[in-house]
């Protein structure tokens, strides 16, 4: 996917403030942050909404998971709380057709 955004910041194609990375996930912070803690979690495969997860996938979204909870540890907000978001498309306000799971924390949030 040459010209999807996030997998463009995966490959490290394009720069990003990076807070964690591996062999199947990035985490960058996000450019426009809700919070203080605002972490995007984002696979290095190309998923384009969780609509188009699959079976085989759910080890990934499982540890994407985990890589949230150990990301709320290190930044503060583990106790306090947060919130772990996917928005699918339009109603939900997606504007980046590559799965991320939002990490938003270290202030009281509104619900929705
Ligand atoms: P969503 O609305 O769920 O698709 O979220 C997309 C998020 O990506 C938004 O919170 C944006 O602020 C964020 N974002 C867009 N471009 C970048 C970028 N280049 N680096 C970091 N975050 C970005
Ligand atoms: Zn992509």
């Amino acid at each position: 996917m040459d010209s999807c955004l996030f997998c463009r910041i995966a490959s490290h194609e394009l720069p990003s403030k990076m807070a964690h990375e591996d062999d199947r996930v990035v985490a960058i912070h996000d450019i426009h942050p809700q919070a203080p803690v605002h972490v995007l979690i984002i696979p290095k495969k190309h998923i384009g909404t969780l609509n188009d997860v699959s079976a085989e996938d759910a080890p990934l979204i499982a540890y994407m998971f985990d890589v949230a909870r150990k990301l709320a540890e290190q930044h503060g907000v583990a106790q306090s709380g947060y919130r772990t978001v996917f928005n699918v498309n339009a109603d939900a306000g997606q504007t980046v057709f590559h799965l991320h799971l939002h990490v938003i924390g270290g202030r009281k949030l509104s619900w929705p």
